[in-house]
């Protein structure tokens, strides 16, 4: 496996040498949510892999962009062409101004991933603050003869794109199998062709969110939206385009189609997806009435759920399996993931409390970090494989537990010790995100950090015959609110009510 950063890139399915264009920036644009509604575990899922993305490529040296957008208008409810304003609507069921289902979603989302420790992007246009832009380039595919205005609305052109480029590049769908399978025009007479998409839509007189145009009052179609935010913050062509599988078609080859047609350019370089989340096999939709939201996540309260998860133990789980596998959802899943996360977690505490006798530089110690530090960098490098890295943070945390048990016979010295502290940190905290979050779930998590180290303290008291301190720490901690519990397999804390 190569030394270097590689991507699986959609558009010609296979693993490419990762080359930004004008290093050290990089430019990484993502499909954000439509915020009508609160946020799920596949919204969890898209949002840590290109989280993961963003901070490898940190990690490496370069200067990422990160654009993520939010779709607050546009988004019509059977993601076709026709229905209603998927925020509009729930503004009339709840009358609110749509402004107020935006900005109460939104807030809601923000604390949902800022609880899985997610960077916020450096941008997050949204779609209503950019109307001027959208125009303007649906006014430039109008020029460019790919697109038509039929009764107040404008329409892509697909067919007519076709005679000169690759509709269908990056979902590898055939132009003659759409047309074939989707003769029907659906009471949507205004189109030439069922295949075309809207740019802008004329508002009927009920709908809300209209703004005015040279065709008609309206609003844009949904997909024009992610191709002028990307441009204008990023640039005609950029590095990296991400979102879920979902949006493959239709929403990215008509945002590939909109950019070519406009500026006359490849707008991506590398398009990523991650894969869906299934719960028991099946995929999760609200139709089936099988959708978590993030919050039961972590309030336990839905009755899918056998209890609360921490939202750490959520992110950890996403992570162990690579982003374009499937992942399935189930309550033993997620039981065994709050395992292996809490085993990672305190073999960190552990370690960074850890107080041995150190030996003198250790030759074996010193090949196991160099295998350590190459395994990290060659999972990460090979497309992101989060998966193998924690593989390897595992065998680090049974070295760590070796040593604190004194059942490990590679004692390193105390310079080589702080290198495997290092590198378990470098990839557990500031590449997996897994450290703390800065939220109030991060305070939670922080808290258990402390108590690992005190706990760890008291056991080297004691181990020592100094039960003066471990009861002083044990009487101290009583004080504050705090029991220790002494079991067979050590010490447990619990607050008090
Ligand atoms: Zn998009």
């Amino acid at each position: 496996m190569s030394s270097k950063l590689h991507f699986y890139n959609t558009v010609t399915r296979k693993k490419e040498e990762f080359v930004p264009a004008n290093p050290p920036f990089v430019g990484m644009y993502v499909c954000g949510p439509t915020v009508y509604g609160d946020a799920h575990l596949g919204h969890a899922r898209s949002a840590i892999t290109f989280d993961i993305v963003y901070r490898y490529l940190k990690h490496l040296g370069y200067k990422v962009r990160y654009v993520r957008n939010i779709t607050d208008v546009g988004h019509l409810e059977n993601d076709a062409d026709h229905g209603e304003d998927k925020i509009a609507k729930k503004a009339r069921l709840e009358q609110l101004e749509p402004m107020e289902v935006v900005q109460y979603y939104k807030d809601r989302y923000h604390r949902d991933m800022d609880a899985l420790n997610n960077n916020r992007p450096s941008i997050e246009p949204q779609a209503s603050g950019h109307i001027i832009e959208q125009i303007a380039m649906t006014q430039s595919l109008l020029d460019k003869g790919f697109a038509y205005v039929s009764n107040g609305s404008v329409y892509f052109d697909v067919e007519k794109y076709a005679e000169k480029h690759h509709y269908g590049k990056l979902s590898g769908r055939k132009i003659e199998d759409l047309q074939s399978s989707s003769r029907e025009l659906d009471g949507q007479e205004e189109k030439r062709s069922s295949l075309d998409f809207a740019l802008w839509k004329k508002a009927s007189p009920e709908h809300i969110m209209r703004w005015p145009s040279p065709w008609s009052d309206g609003f844009p179609g949904w997909h024009i939206e992610c191709s002028v935010m990307s441009s204008k913050y990023l640039g005609d062509t950029f590095d990296i385009h991400g979102g879920g599988m979902d949006l493959l078609f239709p929403h990215h080859e008509c945002e590939i189609a909109q950019s070519v047609g406009a500026n006359g350019e490849e707008p991506v370089r590398y398009w990523l997806h991650n894969n869906m989340i299934t719960l028991n096999g099946q995929k999760m939709a609200k139709s089936l009435g099988n959708t978590i939201m993030l919050h039961e996540f972590f309030s336990g309260q839905n009755p899918l759920l056998e209890r609360a998860y921490e939202p750490l133990t959520i992110r950890f789980f996403i992570l162990q399996a690579h982003y374009r596998s499937t992942l399935d959802f189930g309550n033993d899943a997620l039981l065994a993931a709050q395992k292996g996360y809490s085993k990672l977690r305190t073999a960190l505490a552990s370690a960074r409390a850890l107080s041995i006798v150190w030996a003198s530089e250790d030759k074996a110690v010193e090949e196991k970090l160099q295998r350590w530090t190459s395994e990290c960098e060659t999972a990460m490098n090979d497309d992101m494989n989060t998966s193998l890295t924690i593989a390897t943070l595992f065998e680090m945390a049974s070295y760590i537990n070796g040593l604190k048990n004194a059942q490990e016979s590679n004692i390193p010295s105390k310079a080589q010790f702080d290198r495997v502290i290092g590198l378990f940190a470098t990839y557990f905290e500031d590449v997996l995100g897994l450290g703390s979050a800065t939220t109030d779930s991060g305070s939670a998590d922080t808290l258990k950090d402390v108590m690992a180290v005190l706990l760890e303290l008291r056991n080297s008291a004691k181990a020592k015959k100094d039960y003066g301190t471990a009861d002083a720490i044990r009487d101290q901690l009583k004080a504050v609110g705090i029991t220790i519990m002494d079991g067979k397999d050590g010490a447990d804390w619990q607050l008090d009510a």
